[in-house]
C-alpha cells in the first residue's frame, strides 16, 4: 500500500532512511514518498480506464505544489475550493481546462478571477451563487459552463465532521430546487449549466453509501433529460476510505466495479476529485520524543510535533498509527510500555495518538506518524506561535526539500 518499510530494523521511504533525513532536515519533518502518491493516481486511472475520466485531484488534500506539480504532470486536473487554491493550482501548471472549483461561499472577487482565468466548472452550491456567477460571468461578457451540486441526501458512514452529503449539511442543493433551476436555466443567460456535482463526504471505507447517491442522481439525470436538459458532465467528488488502522476500504477496482455500471446507463462524461486516497498513504510525519514524562496515571511521550502540524486526532478523533523510526523489536519485551504521544501545545486535546504500545521508547528516539499525507500538513497551522515544518519528497534513492521550515521572521511578516 506504501513505500515506508522497515530495512534492518530502521524505517526507509523508498530508498532513504527516514533517521539520516531527521538528522538532515530536522524534525517536525512531512515526508512523502512519490512512488506512493502516482502509484494511488494511477490506481483509479486504472480501475476507471474503460470511461477515462477527468481526475481532478482534490488539492484541498496536501496543496504543496510540488505534489500538484507531480500528480499534473501524471494528467491529472485540480479540484479548489478558493482564490488561495486556483493560485496555487495554476503556479503548479494545470491547464485552466482542468480546474474545477467547488465550496459554499465564493466571493465576487474570487468568481471574477476564475473566470478570467478560464477554469472549466464552477460546482455551485445555492442558488445565490448561481445569479452571483451569472452576473459576472455577463459583466465580462463570457457564458461560464457550471455544475450543479447536488445533496443527495445519503449518510456516508464516516465521521460527522466529514459528510457532506446528508440533507442537513451545509452543500449542495436539494432535487427539488436543483431540478428547477435545470427546467428555468434560460434565466442564466450568461451560464451553460451543462453539469452535474456531487462529494457526500471523506474517508467512506464501502461502496454502499455512493452506490445509493449515485443511483439518485443517475434517475435525477434521466428525468431532466425526458424534460430536455442535456448533462453532459457528472462530477462524482472524492470520497474514497484509506487504512488508517483496521479499516478495510473498498480498492479502487472494487469502487469501479460498484459504480461503473451505474454511470454507464447515461451519456455524460465523468469527473472525478480523490484527495485523500491518491497522498493519504504517501506521507508520513516524524518526531523526535523530547520528554518522557511519567505521572501515577499515565505515562507521556512528549514529542516536537503537535496539533498544529497534525490536527486530525485533535479535530476528528481520528487514529494514525505511530511507529519507531528504529524498530526495538529486538529488545526484551518487558519494555513494553503504554504512552499518550502528546505535543507541546498548551491544550489538553493536543495528542497524536493515546495508550499507544513501545518497546524501550526513550527520549531523543524518532517515531513516524503514518498515513498523514492528506489532511496533515495542508491544515497545519501557527497556533502557539510554532513555525511550520518543512517538507521532502522522496524518489527512489533522491530527496527534495519541497518545503522549507518557517523562521520567526515568516511568523510576523504579515503583521502591521
Ligand atoms: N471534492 C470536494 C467537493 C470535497 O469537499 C472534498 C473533501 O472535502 C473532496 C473532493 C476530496 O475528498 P477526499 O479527500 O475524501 O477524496
Amino acid at each position: 500500500m506504501h513505500d515506508f518499510n522497515y530495512k534492518h530494523n530502521n524505517l526507509y521511504c523508498e530508498a532513504v532512511s527516514i533517521e539520516k533525513l531527521a538528522e538532515k532536515y530536522g524534525t517536525p519533518l512531512y515526508v512523502y514518498s512519490r512512488n506512493t502518491l502516482i502509484s494511488h493516481y494511477r490506481k483509479i486511472k486504472e480501475a476507471f480506464g474503460s470511461i477515462s475520466p477527468l481526475i481532478c485531484y482534490s488539492m484541498k488534500a496536501n496543496s504543496n505544489l510540488s505534489i500538484c506539480k507531480a500528480l499534473v504532470k501524471e494528467g491529472a486536473g485540480l479540484d479548489i475550493v478558493s482564490g488561495g487554491e486556483l493560485y496555487r493550482a495554476l503556479k503548479a501548471g494545470v491547464s485552466p481546462k482542468k480546474i474545477v472549483y467547488a465550496g459554499v461561499g465564493k466571493t465576487e472577487k474570487e468568481i471574477e478571477t476564475a473566470i478570467k482565468r478560464r477554469i472549466s466548472f464552477f460546482n455551485v452550491e445555492s442558488i445565490p451563487e448561481l445569479r452571483l456567477i451569472n452576473k459576472v460571468a455577463g459583466t465580462l461578457g463570457t457564458q461560464q459552463k457550471v455544475a450543479i451540486r447536488i445533496n443527495p441526501d445519503v449518510k456516508a458512514k464516516t465521521h460527522k465532521y466529514i459528510t457532506t452529503g446528508h440533507g442537513e449539511n451545509k452543500f449542495g442543493i436539494d432535487f427539488e430546487t436543483a431540478g428547477k433551476i435545470f427546467l428555468e436555466r434560460a434565466r442564466y443567460k450568461n451560464l451553460n449549466i451543462s453539469g452535474i456535482h456531487m462529494h457526500i463526504g471523506s474517508q467512506i471505507v464501502d461502496s454502499e453509501p455512493f452506490i445509493k447517491a449515485m443511483k439518485r442522481v443517475v434517475g435525477f439525470i434521466k428525468y431532466l433529460e425526458t424534460h430536455g436538459a442535456e448533462i453532459r458532465w457528472l462530477n462524482i467528488g472524492g470520497g474514497l476510505g484509506i487504512i488508517y488502522s483496521k479499516e478495510r476500504p473498498q480498492t479502487a477496482k472494487e469502487y469501479a466495479s460498484a459504480i461503473l455500471p451505474i454511470l454507464k446507463k447515461i451519456k455524460a462524461n465523468i469527473i472525478m476529485e480523490p484527495g485523500r486516497f491518491i497522498v493519504g498513504n504517501a506521507g508520513v510525519m516524524v518526531t523526535r520524543v523530547q520528554y518522557i514524562k511519567e505521572t501515577p496515571s499515565k505515562n507521556f511521550a512528549i514529542v516536537d510535533a503537535g496539533m498544529n502540524d497534525l490536527i486530525r486526532p485533535s479535530l476528528y478523533g481520528a487514529y494514525h498509527e505511530i511507529l519507531p523510526v528504529r524498530s526495538h523489536s529486538y529488545l526484551n519485551s518487558k519494555d513494553v510500555r503504554v504512552f499518550d504521544v502528546v505535543g507541546p501545545i498548551c491544550e489538553s486535546g493536543d495528542f497524536l495518538g493515546k495508550d499507544r504500545k513501545f518497546v524501550g521508547l526513550k527520549e531523543g528516539d524518532l517515531l513516524s506518524v503514518m498515513g498523514i499525507g492528506a489532511y496533515g500538513s495542508s491544515m497545519a497551522s501557527n497556533y502557539n506561535s510554532r513555525l511550520r515544518a518543512s517538507g521532502v519528497m522522496v524518489d527512489g534513492s533522491k530527496v527534495k526539500l519541497i518545503r522549507r521550515r518557517e523562521t520567526y521572521e515568516d511568523l510576523i511578516r504579515a503583521e502591521l
